[in-house]
């Protein structure tokens, strides 16, 4: 079975709608008949300050979150990317293997430095995409199920893989990006030409996962649109509506243009009152999974012990290979 890697990062007390539509749909879905690792992202998210009990809260409530939409211990490796410290291990190797042009070349440093000023910003957050590749490369996957956002960090990963193989000896796949591109960028329902993110968007902007149901039903009903009256599907120019038909037609399964005909005629409010109702039916189980899930963290903790004991046999042999290949002496 072909393998697959993805992370999220537990910046924020919930995932939203871009995170579930752009990448963990794809996560669960590919378990059926794939092999896969998946992690959450804690070393990436101190790249940006973090306060160390909510980091930890956050941590056990993203894996209680992913159990809650569909990730199933028996057929995916879910571990912490803490936990397997040979992440940071061949994130070291990689960091000799990139010009310091290349890595300025990383859009994300530009975008997440960009309110405190990049003096201000950490050397991690500038090498972050670096130990993304490593946490990829590791475990040599076949496939990386992300949003757009993630796809220049998969060209870099490809180039460091190539880097390595042609330099020493052919040790990494090169792994191909995985992006639904109906989905794979998720507007932020304030500021739809934005994406939704958990650490840029306004409250307002995002639908998270855990809100309580009416709150994402008045967000939607808050969605900025535009001054026309017409439910027409166009990004252009029409980024808001537009964006509400792509959450529509991926939740209930209906194509875009069949939405654009069951709405003709009507008004914004229509639409938006109909995907309320979708979005509140779908998070309300959700939310209570993910509770109940909570309640019990011994079985969190001990599901993610056994998620990183996978990942670690596999991240082993791989590091070995890599020290062994850049002619570090071997213990024993
Ligand atoms: P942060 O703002 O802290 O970077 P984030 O919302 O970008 O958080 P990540 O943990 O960085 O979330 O990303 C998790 C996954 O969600 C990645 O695969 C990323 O590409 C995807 N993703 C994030 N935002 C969106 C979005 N708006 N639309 C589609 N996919 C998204
Ligand atoms: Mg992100």
């Amino acid at each position: 079975r072909p393998r697959v890697l993805s992370g999220i990062q537990p910046t924020a007390d919930s995932f939203h709608f871009g995170n579930y539509l752009g990448a963990l749909r794809q996560w669960v879905d590919l378990q059926r008949d794939h092999q896969p690792f998946f992690f959450i992202a804690d070393l990436h998210a101190i790249t940006l300050e973090q306060d160390p009990k909510v980091l930890r809260e956050r941590t056990l409530r993203a894996a209680a979150q992913l159990l809650a939409m569909g990730i199933d211990p028996a057929r995916s490796a879910i571990f912490v990317q803490s936990q397997v410290p040979e992440h940071a291990q061949l994130g070291w190797v990689l960091q000799c293997l990139t010009g310091f042009g290349e890595a300025r070349r990383m859009t994300q440093f530009k975008d997440k430095s960009a309110k405190g000023g990049e003096g201000a910003a950490s050397v991690g957050l500038f090498t972050y995409p670096i130990l993304q590749a490593a946490d990829i490369l590791l475990y040599r996957p076949h496939y990386v199920p992300v949003g757009e956002d993630q796809r220049q960090h998969l060209e870099l990963t490809r180039d460091l893989a190539q880097r390595f193989n042609h330099r020493y000896k052919k040790t990494f796949r090169l792994p191909e990006p995985y992006i639904l591109k109906a989905t794979a960028k998720i507007g932020d329902l304030q500021n739809p030409t934005a994406k939704m993110s958990k650490s840029a968007s306004s409250p307002a902007g995002i639908i998270e996962m855990l809100d309580e149901p009416k709150t994402s039903a008045k967000k939607i009903r808050s969605a900025v649109t535009d001054s026309e009256a017409e439910i027409r599907f166009d990004p252009e120019a029409k980024p808001g509506v537009s964006n509400l038909l792509t959450i529509y037609s991926a939740l209930t399964g209906e194509a875009v243009t069949t939405l654009e005909e069951q709405y003709a005629g009507k008004g914004y409010g229509d639409l938006k009152g109909d995907l309320a109702d979708v979005v509140v039916q779908f998070v309300t189980p959700f939310r209570e999974r993910t509770l109940e899930l909570l309640d019990d963290q011994a079985h969190l903790t001990a599901i993610l012990k056994q998620g990183a004991e996978q990942a670690r046999s596999v991240a082993e042999a791989t590091l070995r290979d890599v020290y062994q290949r850049v002619g570090f002496v071997a213990a024993s």
